[in-house]
């Protein structure tokens, strides 16, 4: 008897998400998502259900999470064991998991258990010693004391800083400095949008210098209690995220320059900041930004069941469908639209979920080696354009180890050398890590905005009603927030623009392709193959922007070009995300022996998540494609039906001549439009075509794209009636 194809049975467990997001080893980890969730779907999801949401103001109810918070360990999350947290090593994937399980059901409370860390990171990241001991230490939460609460101030009002982050209107100056004594300063910042602001007692406040005793910009710690106005402003009027406290403060404080974060030295009589605000926000935003994006896919994940239980029940209790019925057992589901559309919902979670852990697993990674690096650094004295060079160097090494690694037979010793020396690996992952956190800000947020608005859809009208269930109207509309904040589309595509030319980075990008391709041997409906020469497409496209020059003759790809490089970063993070998707299905399937508890989900999970990796293979390839083209061609001038641009064809007499000598040329001349008849009348509709025999590679890689599409229409199929017989619980465990 033939063996019928497995089956998604229910929605993919716990322990197979484990697996799938590669946390499964760390027990810690396990034990922090429960207790995260338990305050999701309990404290939180009863304030939302109760309408807490309803005012932008900082009322005493939400002020209950604090405390709820600080007992279940989200606030220590962000701490070292030594300051009182209970996370040994990196924690961006912590930070991330405890991000996420928040955000399925309210990304307002994940916002001010981020901002918070937020407030503490650029101490953490850049603060001597001894701030980071004092102010991470008073940071946990503790008998008898409660933890200091942060918020961070970088943005201020109008025409100060937003995306640009140059145009600092906060102010430091120099009130007092006596003969061996530490300088006292005078801090002017007006904040704009600070979440925290209604109850955060310690702020890290981005300035410049309006003195000619300090040099430059820097981040300064405000305490409230330090002399002077501590004003927490008007509560922002804001339509997202209102169980997060978000004021426009306005500070004037004296403090000590020892809260200069990291430190600062004396030359000349001028004090000089150890970091610029730029080189701490830079160092703070790279990882926090991709808890943003994990943020946005919770919340398409969590569109999934309520979707599935609309649909199902949307007939039951008429006259028309009895049980038993399709009707009655399937409702909406009996039409093909709404499941495909679902599915295309659940393919975009999957794969931005699937970028943002990896993203965050890399920052894991790249901690440890980034210290290394600096210690290194600093034992060779290598500052400025010293650093600058050794990074250089360590990148071609980076690219020489990728090469060697492929080698049929390579120099052993030479590669383990390389494998082993940490600042080689640096170098490799490091222009991964800047790559995939702007990535996965931008796509999960950004694109994730525009999929929980189909999702809101699925629901029909009750869709944007306060009752919907898993409060999927609130959540699209936060979604937009979380494109916004820390940076919004633009700040991520121009940092793209920058890092995804970097030599390491492509030459990774090309060992991914054929990777794929290997991938494709073995899963073909996987959507591997496909995703291989869309990633090809790109690559040919980036290389032919990077020296083509428009009709014009301007430069196609240059930072004030944002028509060329934006869309490209564009299409760029479709294929990571994808790419990611297909990894992680396919680490699933291989390490699945090792984790019996799923042995029997296993089967039906799996062949549905790489229909979906299909499914998103082949809408992030019409991205791609869709991009590319838009690029290649559009930039050219297209001719017209001018005397110039005739003269420059045959004419139809001269072809009809030329023929006799040269066989074939009159209907290949017509053929590719660079002939003309002889009356010079402009025929309706017929050309002049464009000349593209430059741009044939193009041609045949993106020919090539589109019958790689063959299958991704049966795999949503597939998808989609997997949908519509998965069993899922009775009713959605949120609010309890
Ligand atoms: C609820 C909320 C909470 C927030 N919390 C904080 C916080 O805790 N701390 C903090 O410091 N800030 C916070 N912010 C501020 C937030 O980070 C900024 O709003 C965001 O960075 C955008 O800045 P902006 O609003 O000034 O937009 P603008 O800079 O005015 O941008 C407007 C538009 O122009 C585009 N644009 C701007 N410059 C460029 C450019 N060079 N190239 C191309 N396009 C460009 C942008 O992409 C955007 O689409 C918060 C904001 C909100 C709404």
């Amino acid at each position: 008897m033939e063996s019928k194809p497995p089956t998604l049975q229910t929605l993919p467990s716990d322990e197979l998400r484990a697996i799938l997001w590669r946390f499964s080893e760390r027990y810690d980890l396990s034990m922090l998502v429960q207790s995260v969730r338990a305050v999701a779907r309990g404290p939180v999801a009863r304030l939302v259900a109760n309408g807490a949401r309803n005012s932008h103001e900082w009322t005493d109810e939400k002020n209950s999470l604090l405390e709820v918070f600080d007992g279940s360990g989200i606030s220590a999350v962000f701490l070292g064991p030594e300051y009182g947290g209970f996370i040994e090593g990196p924690k961006n994937l912590a930070m991330a998991l405890v991000a996420f399980e928040l955000s399925w059901v309210d990304a307002g409370a994940a916002t001010f258990s981020l901002a918070g860390n937020l407030g503490l990171a650029p101490i953490h990241e850049r603060g001597t010693p001894e701030q980071r001991e004092h102010y991470m230490s008073l940071a946990a939460p503790a008998e008898g004391r409660a933890p200091i609460r942060a918020a961070f101030a970088l943005t201020e009002p109008i025409p100060f800083v937003g995306v640009e982050t140059g145009l600092l209107g906060g102010k430091l100056r120099v009130v007092s400095w006596k003969d061996g004594e530490e300088p006292v300063l005078h801090v002017d910042k007006r904040g704009r949008f600070i979440t925290n602001m209604g109850f955060a007692n310690v702020v890290t406040a981005a300035v410049d210098s309006a003195d000619e005793r300090i040099k430059g910009s820097c981040l300064v710690i405000l305490e409230k209690g330090d002399q002077g106005i501590w004003d927490r402003g008007i509560p922002t009027r804001k339509l997202v995220h209102q169980l997060s406290s978000t004021r426009d403060p306005v500070f004037s404080l004296q403090v000590p320059a020892s809260r200069i974060i990291g430190g600062y030295t004396v030359k000349d009589g001028v004090i000089i900041p150890n970091y610029s605000h730029g080189e701490v926000i830079e160092a703070v935003f790279r990882r926090t930004r991709v808890t943003v994006g994990l943020m946005t896919a919770a919340k398409l994940l969590s569109a999934v069941e309520p979707v599935i239980r609309y649909q199902r029940a949307r007939f039951r209790g008429g006259e028309a469908g009895e049980p038993g019925s399709p009707r009655y057992d399937l409702g909406l589901q009996t039409k093909q639209d709404v499941l495909h559309r679902l599915v295309d919902v659940w393919a975009t979670g999957e794969a931005s979920a699937a970028l943002g852990f990896e993203a965050a697993r890399m920052f894991d990674a790249l901690d440890p080696l980034e210290k290394a690096k600096d210690r290194i650094f600093a034992e060779r004295k290598l500052v400025g354009r010293a650093a600058f060079k050794a990074l250089a160097k360590l990148g071609d090494e980076a690219i020489e180890f990728l090469n060697l690694s492929r080698e049929a037979a390579p120099d052993e010793a030479k590669l383990a050398a390389l494998r082993d020396d940490p600042l080689v690996q640096f170098a490799l992952l490091d222009a991964q890590a800047n790559v995939f956190c702007p990535a996965c800000k931008l796509w999960n947020t950004g694109y994730g905005a525009t999929m929980m608005r189909e999702a809101v859809s699925l629901m029909g009208g009750y869709g944007v009603t306060e009752d919907c269930p898993g409060f999927l109207g609130h959540k699209w509309m936060d979604a937009q927030l979380e494109a916004t904040y820390e940076g919004p589309e633009a700040v991520q595509r121009r940092q793209m623009s920058l890092t995804m030319t970097n030599p390491v980075f492509l030459a990774l990008f090309e060992t991914w392709i054929k990777d794929l391709r290997a991938t494709a041997s073995g899963r073909p409906e996987s959507g591997a193959c496909l995703l291989a020469s869309a990633m090809q497409l790109w690559l040919w496209t980036l290389r032919h922007l990077q020296t083509a020059t428009d009709a014009n003759g301007q430069k196609l790809y240059q930072s004030n070009r944002q028509g060329v490089t934006f869309p490209l970063a564009d299409a760029l993070c479709w294929l990571l995300a994808s790419r990611q998707q297909i990894l992680d299905a396919i680490n699933l399937e291989t390490s699945a022996d090792a984790h019996p508890a799923v042995a029997e989900e296993l089967p039906g999970v799996l062949s549905f998540l790489i229909s979906l990796c299909h499914v998103q293979a082949a809408r992030a390839a019409g991205e791609v494609s869709r991009i590319c083209a838009d690029l290649v061609f559009g930039y050219n001038s297209h001719p017209e039906w001018t005397e110039e641009a005739c003269a420059a064809c045959y004419g139809a007499s001269e072809l009809d001549e030329l023929e006799g000598v040269i066989p074939g040329i009159a209907s290949a001349a017509r053929g590719t439009g660079t002939a003309h008849e002889d009356s010079q009348a402009h025929p309706v509709k017929a050309g002049p075509c464009p000349d593209v025999s430059a741009l044939q590679p193009f041609l045949r890689l993106n020919g090539k794209l589109n019958s790689c599409l063959t299958g991704s229409r049966l795999a949503k199929d597939r998808a989609a009636v997997a949908l519509s017989k998965v069993m899922i619980p009775e009713a959605l465990d949120y609010p309890q």
